[in-house]
């Protein structure tokens, strides 16, 4: 009888363990879902500006905004204005 509990209590530990196995995995693969998309809504939300001096593209918000144009950095909006 001893025996018998003992394989029962050995069963229900191996499924409850495979069944968390399961859970965390599928937490994990919703988890990167989640990032890929929210990386997605970020690529296309956000809007690309072109440099007015090299042309680079780069996010508004990364952007230096200058006299109505836009550029990908400090030093450049500086060169633009000198010139
Ligand atoms: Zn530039």
């Amino acid at each position: 009888m001893g025996k018998l509990l003992f394989w029962i209590i050995l069963g229900a530990a191996i499924y409850l363990g495979y069944r968390l196995f399961l859970v965390s995995q599928r937490r994990s693969e919703r988890a990167a879902q989640q990032a890929a998309r929210k990386r997605e809504r970020e690529e296309q939300g956000e809007p690309m500006r072109s440099c007015a001096h090299c042309g680079v593209h780069v996010p508004q918000s990364d952007a230096v905004a200058h006299g109505g144009q836009y550029f990908c950095s400090i030093a450049h909006r500086d060169e633009a204005a000198r010139r």
